[in-house]
């Protein structure tokens, strides 16, 4: 088959590594002229991560063993282990994969429209007409291919992320996560270190993260020497993953834990099941099942993390201290809220507290 990729970031990479193994004609067109570059994503990945069985020497950063929580009065360690990478050399070494297994990777190249059958790509100010058995829609958040298709969900909304990368003192191994109304409504700020002296600083909102942000570093010492910021997509159920020969994948089908708005291992896990559907005929959002169940419940979490106030997240961070709580959260990673979620409530009940902000 003729497979053409619109979007040459780590998902579009990964699907191009997975058809061109499989022995298919893989053309991924990417609008920038670099893979990995600009940087919009602070890195982190999950242990989960280690289910796809990738060596991660040419791209991890640093290994993280803690994570510090703090709401407007308490905190607490949870014992986590996660994955600091280097966001260029990650989407490097998938498009060095697709590249190695027959892809070709056309950098500069735009998908722009759409006529009949036929995909017009822009390359120099030049129109191509491309066409294709299988489109596959990777081009991040705002995908120009999901929308020219019709794929687009109207109902979408998006979360704005800004970060900065700062020189200061941080604990090497531990990533500190701040939440409560002062400092990021809805969501909450992170500090990620690379190393003890260099942090990936940032927030989500859906609105003035700008604002917020600065208030969030205001006085702390730290110097800042990158920034970057970037959309990230909230789920949405009813995004469909597939319109005729076109099937929409990563952030441009809105893949992305709405908790802690983690991409990419929830992207790779999609495309695992898209391509095995795409290869093998199957019944593509009967095999999504499980996966949409993940994300709609990590939709629901943050539904109900959107209506907390202070007093909440104090109580929250309260009752996850207990001993028995931090060992349910040691043993699941957040990639997997089902079993966690559920754990956690039948070790303690007054967890349910939290759920009338769902009525
Ligand atoms: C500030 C911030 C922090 C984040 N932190 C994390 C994190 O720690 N962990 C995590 O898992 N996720 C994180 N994310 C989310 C993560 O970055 C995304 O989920 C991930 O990048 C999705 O990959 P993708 O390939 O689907 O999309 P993208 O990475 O957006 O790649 C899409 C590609 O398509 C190209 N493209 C776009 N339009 C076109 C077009 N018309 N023609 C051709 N090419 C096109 C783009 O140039 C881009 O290269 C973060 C996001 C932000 C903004």
């Amino acid at each position: 088959m003729k497979i053409v990729i619109v979007g040459g970031g780590p998902v579009g990479c990964f699907t191009g590594y997975l058809f061109a193994k499989a022995g298919h004609d893989v053309s991924i067109y990417e609008n920038h002229g670099k893979i990995g570059a600009p940087i919009q994503c602070t890195g982190i990945l999950t242990s989960s991560f280690d289910q796809f069985e990738f060596l991660m020497d040419d791209f991890l950063v640093n290994t993280i063993d803690t994570i510090e929580v703090y709401s407007p009065n308490k905190k607490l360690r949870v014992k986590q282990k996660d994955y600091i990478v280097c966001r260029t050399k990650f989407d490097q070494y998938f498009a060095k994969i697709a590249e190695k297994e027959g892809a070709n990777i056309y950098l500069n190249h735009a998908f722009v429209r759409k006529e009949g059958d036929e995909l017009i790509i822009v390359h120099e100010g030049q129109e191509k007409k491309v066409t294709c058995d299988v489109v596959i829609a990777a081009d991040g958040p705002l995908s120009t291919t999901a929308k020219a298709f019709g794929l687009y969900h109207k109902g979408r909304e998006n979360y704005y992320g800004i970060q900065a990368v700062m020189e200061g003192n941080f604990e090497p191994h531990v990533i500190k996560t701040y939440f409560g109304n002062d400092v990021c409504p809805g969501l909450f700020a992170w500090v990620c270190p690379e190393n003890a002296s260099v942090a990936r600083v940032g927030l989500a909102m859906k609105k003035n993260s700008r604002a917020f942000f600065e208030k969030f570093v205001e006085g702390r010492g730290w110097k800042v020497t990158q920034m970057q910021a970037g959309t990230i997509p909230l789920y949405h159920p009813q995004q469909k993953i597939r319109k005729g020969n076109c099937y929409v994948v990563g952030d441009a089908s809105s893949y992305v834990k709405a908790t802690t708005l983690g991409g990419i291992v929830p992207a790779f896990k999609q495309v695992e099941i898209v391509v095995d559907c795409i290869l093998n005929n199957k019944d593509i959002e009967k095999e999504m099942k499980p996966v949409r169940q993940q994300m709609w419940t990590h939709l629901q979490v943050q539904k109900i993390m959107e209506k907390f106030s202070d007093k909440d997240w104090d109580r929250l961070i309260g009752y996850v201290a207990q001993p028995k709580i931090q060992k349910v959260f040691e043993k699941y990673t957040r990639d997997n809220p089902i079993p966690l979620i559920t754990s956690v409530l039948l070790k303690e009940p007054r967890f349910l507290r939290f759920v009338r902000y769902l009525v």
